[in-house]
Formats: C-alpha cells, structure tokens, sequence
C-alpha cells in the first residue's frame, strides 16, 4: 500500500525527493483528510523521463491493445463508482449524490465516450488531389502534460487522460492540489488495469512549481490545462519557448437568455443550472438576462427557488448543495457578493455570511442579485459561488448584445418557443457552446470556449485530436 504522499512514476508509487508538504481539507468539516507532497523539480523530471522512454513503443501499440486497456480501466471504474464519489465529495465539497451521479458519473462517461470515439477514429485519412491521393497520418504528438482543477476533478481528468491515451501518448498527470486524491484513486486503478510502466504518470504539486516546470519541459510536446484564465496566460506564456501547442479550458460567465415564450420551468432551471456543484462550474448560466415584459416575475421565481435550495453537509444524502471547495474559494464569494451590495445591484435573497446553522465549513448562502448592470463587478468576473444575477433586457438585439458583453466566451444558453430566433441567437452569441430549451450537449460535442475562456476543444473526436498531429506523405 502506498503512501499519499507517493507519486506514481514509471509503473510504480514512488517516494517524493521532496520534503513540501501540504494538507487536503475537507470543506465540509474544515479538518485535514490527507497529506501530500508536493514534488519537486527532481520529481517532475523522473516523470517526465519515465513518459518518454515509454513513448516510443506505446504510440506504436496497435488501436486495439490501446481500446482493450481503457475497456478493462473502464470495468475497474465503474465497480469503484462510490469510492471514487466518497473521495470527491470530501476533498472538494460536492454532496455526495451529486458526485456519484455527476462527478464520479462524467469520468466514467468520459472514457465510455473516447473508448466509442476510438472504434471509428481513422488514423490514416486521405486527401484526393488531380494526379493521385495524398495520405494524412494522425500520430501521437508525444508525452503530454495535463493539468486539472478542482471543481469537476474526474470530469476534467478524463476529458484529458482517457484520449491522451487512446491517442498513444505518455503522460504527466497533476492535477489540482486542492484535489488530488480523486487523480490518485484514478492511478490505482490504471495500474491495475495493467497499462505499460512509464505510459501514466502523477506527480502532485502545485501551479508556480510542477505545473510550471512540466509546461517548460522541453521532453513534454503538449499542454492540456483547465483552470482559471490567470493560469492559463502563465502556461501560454511558459509553453512559448518550445513552441509547445497547448489547449486551455479557461473560465466562464454565461449568460442564460430567457425570452417571455419560453417554458414555464424556464426560471427555476436557470437557478438550479447556477447553483449546481454550489455554482463551481466554468459553464454555469450566472448571467440571467430576462426579456423586460416577464422580469418581476423571473426575480420573484428565482427567488422562491433559491428559498427552496437546501445547502447541506456533502457528506450526507439528499438534494442540497454543499460548501465551496476551500477556504480561498469562500473569501472570494464573499468579496463578489460584498462587491454586489456596494455597486448598487438589488439583493433579492442570500447575501453574505454563512447559511444559519453553519458554524464552521466553506458554505454559502444561495444568492440572487436582480438590478445588475454591466458595469458591476458580479456581471464581469466569474464569482464561482451559488451566486445568481439577473438582468432585464428589452429586445432580442439587446440580449445579444448584453450576452457577449464579456471577454469570457464558454457556453450561453438560450429558452425561447421560437426555434428560428434560438437559430439567430445560436449564430451571434459568442461562445464554444449554446444550450437551447434545456437541452445538455451530447459528450460526444467539443467542449471549449473562445476569448478568455480559452483555446482549442476536448471530447468526442476533437479530445483524440487534441493529442495527435496531421502529418501529410505524398508518393505511397
Ligand atoms: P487554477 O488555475 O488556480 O488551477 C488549476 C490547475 O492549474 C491546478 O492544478 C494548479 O495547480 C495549476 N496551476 C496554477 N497555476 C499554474 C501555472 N502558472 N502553471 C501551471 N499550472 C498552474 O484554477 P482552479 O482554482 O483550480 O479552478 C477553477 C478555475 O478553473 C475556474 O476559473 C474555472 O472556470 C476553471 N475551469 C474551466 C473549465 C473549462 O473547461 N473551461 C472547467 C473547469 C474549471
């Protein structure tokens, strides 16, 4: 058995060389569950070093060998469903129905959907020109470095790990220090399933150390990060000097467009797509726009639904939202929400302060802000908290533009019973993603932003092609 503050390189759990440690909180109880280390560069180098003798021979592995290794990963997955969703729900707040369902959920489905992408991705396309055919080889581009946060751990983890493998690449794993044990539960089991020594590799550390010096590494020929827009500017920045091609998956502040002719549950999904996972999520619908001739009653449904939000210990069953994931998170809600009152939005319900009868834990009162104007902080930054604000709009033009007020660009959504008008909107809202009416994206869509949300697009067949180069031969 091995020790959480081990890391996992070349086939092995391995001491760290260094001595940093820090501790994982559980935010629903403020205690440490868990020590870690975080490694040092001699530790980031051993990885990266194991991933590239790997490299060669697993590029070189056949489509099959890779599906029949993620296949039996996918097996070990599911039959650890509930203690991949107990160690979620501890490290990072999420109620622990939630992280069975969604959270443990979305990694199980993220590799179901690679291991499907798998099966009919061609490695070898062709391009037809006048006097022949060209071929267009898909090749592995190489050991990759993923780094993770912590909102979604196991959704993003997969969304990285399972096509970087699939793809015939080595990898580097760190994934958020904030929550690493769900990525180490996730290494024991790709150890169990049996994957080459050198081929999977976690390192824990944080952003200024192992997630800086992985994206300069000059063996690591990709970057796959999600995080916040701040980091991302860093690893563009660090990734530059090799020219190393990077995707980031950024932040977001989505706005939900909500027209008269939508449907009555309209509001009450709005609120409860905000809330969700405590409103740590990038694509989360914080903005609300609300077509002028429905506002008062839009703030008066917003507010009895989020009258009607329980929040609750994650650890327990039940339909309540939990606390935001650590003490950092909390004080920064916190600053938003006091931002809001002192800029002059209309506080319809929550506020600042723990919910009544928390005395301790990250927790935060479910908030609705009506009234907010462009220029308040609380319509521009991304609050990642249950925070809602809503805004009236007069015509569709002005939703429009009101929604892409914003450097953000992740995903918009739009409830209206016009079909045509969700087509136009569909069109000019300056996003990756639109939802319209309620209906969630299929996994096998890509999923990325534009603007500060950040650059390039994982799932489905762009995830495989995130982690693979276009080479073009001529003459065979
Ligand atoms: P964060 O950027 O602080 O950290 C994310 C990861 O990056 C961590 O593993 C961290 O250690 C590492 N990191 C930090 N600085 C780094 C640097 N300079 N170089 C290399 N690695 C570095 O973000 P967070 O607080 O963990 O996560 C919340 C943010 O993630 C939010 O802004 C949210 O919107 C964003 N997010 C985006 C998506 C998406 O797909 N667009 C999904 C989930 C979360």
């Amino acid at each position: 058995m091995h020790s959480k503050t081990d890391f996992f390189i070349d086939g092995a759990w391995v001491k760290a060389h260094s001595d940093q440690a820090l501790s994982v909180i559980n935010p629903t109880t403020e205690e440490v569950i868990e020590t870690i280390s975080l490694g040092n560069e001699t530790d980031l180098n051993l990885a990266v070093a194991a991933a590239k003798k790997a490299q060669a021979e697993w590029s070189e592995t056949s489509v099959a060998e890779r599906k029949a290794l993620l296949e039996r990963l996918l097996d070990i997955y599911k039959t650890k469903m509930d203690d991949m969703a107990e160690v979620i729900s501890s490290e990072m707040g999420a109620p622990i129905a939630l992280a069975k369902t969604a959270q443990a959920g979305a990694g199980y489905g993220h590799l179901r959907q690679t291991i499907k992408t798998l099966e009919t991705f061609e490695f070898v396309t062709h391009v037809t020109k006048k006097d022949g055919i060209d071929n267009v080889f898909h090749e592995a581009v190489g050991v990759v470095g993923l780094i993770t946060p912590w909102n979604w751990p196991m959704n993003q983890v997969m969304l990285k790990v399972a096509p970087a493998l699939a793809a015939g690449c080595s990898v580097v794993l760190k994934p958020s220090e904030i929550a690493p044990l769900s990525s180490m539960l996730l290494t024991e089991m790709i150890e169990e399933a049996g994957f080459p020594k050198g081929v999977f590799n976690l390192v824990n550390g944080d952003g200024a150390g192992v997630g800086t010096w992985l994206t300069k590494h000059p063996d690591v020929a990709a970057i796959s990060f999600t995080g916040s827009t701040r980091a991302g500017r860093l690893i563009m920045q660090s990734a530059s000097e090799h020219v190393k091609p990077i995707c980031l998956e950024l932040g977001g502040k989505g706005a939900n467009i909500i027209f008269a002719d939508a449907d009555e549950k309209a509001v009450g999904r709005g609120v409860r797509q905000c809330f969700l996972n405590s409103g740590q999520s990038c694509n989360a619908p914080t903005r609300m726009l609300v077509e002028e001739s429905m506002y008062a009653s839009a703030v008066e449904q917003a507010h009895e639904m989020a009258n009607k939000t329980m929040v609750g210990l994650a650890h327990e069953e039940g339909r309540h939202i939990g606390p935001v994931a650590s003490a950092t998170q909390y004080e920064k809600v916190q600053s938003l929400i006091s931002r809001g009152i002192a800029q002059g939005a209309k506080l319809v319900c929550g506020g600042e302060g723990r919910p009544d009868g928390f005395a301790k834990g990250y927790f935060v009162k479910p908030t609705v802000f009506a009234d907010v104007t462009p220029e308040m902080d609380i319509f521009r930054e991304e609050i990642f908290g249950p925070v809602l604000s809503i805004i009236p709009f007069k015509d569709q033009e002005h939703a429009i533009e009101l929604a892409n007020d914003t450097p953000y660009g992740l995903t918009n959504y739009v409830q209206t019973g016009d079909v045509d008008r969700a087509r136009h909107l569909a069109r000019k809202l300056k996003s990756g993603m639109v939802e319209v009416n309620g209906q969630l994206l299929s996994p096998a869509s890509p999923f990325g932003g534009v603007g500060l949300s950040g650059v390039g697009r994982e799932g489905g067949i762009w995830g495989l092609e995130e982690f693979l180069y276009s080479k073009a031969v001529s003459g065979i």
